[in-house]
């Protein structure tokens, strides 16, 4: 995701590209794990943007909605993270019990499963989650 691409999204939509929703999407884009609408907040003020989390929250809204960015819940957690979405593979997430560090895993185990579940049930999946949790090498 660049910034034409952005721009493209957007204006295809009739929105504009403000420099919040620059900033917002070139933050999650050099951050490797995904961060929730308050370590957004934080960083971007950090960096002297000038941003409220009403605004966060309603800028990873927009970027949800054109599918740049996607909105993981882990459920240890009550609150949700955001990714770039945009370009990226389905996957999932490993989160370590002590520090809270977020890793990809780069893998999607159950296209077997799922086509075995449509099959059972007749459903059409379109979504599913798993996650791991477990201690990451410097909590250990
Ligand atoms: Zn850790
Ligand atoms: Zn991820
Ligand atoms: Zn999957």
């Amino acid at each position: 995701m660049n910034a034409a691409g952005l721009k493209k999204g957007l204006k295809a939509t009739g929105r504009r590209v403000t420099r919040t929703r620059q900033a917002v999407l070139g933050l999650l884009e050099r951050t490797p794990q995904p961060l929730s609408a308050t370590e957004i907040f934080e960083q971007l003020q950090k960096e002297n943007v000038a941003i409220d989390l009403v605004t966060v929250y309603r800028t990873v809204h927009v970027l949800k909605e054109l599918g740049l960015v996607a909105q993981i819940e882990l459920h240890h957690e009550g609150q949700a993270r955001y990714e770039i979405k945009e370009g990226r593979e389905h996957h999932h997430h490993i989160q370590c019990q002590m520090c809270g560090a977020i890793v990809d895993l780069l893998l999607c185990p159950l296209k077997k499963i799922t086509k075995l579940i449509e099959s059972q049930t007749k459903f059409v999946v379109d979504d599913h989650t798993l996650e791991f949790t477990g201690l990451c090498p410097r909590c250990q």
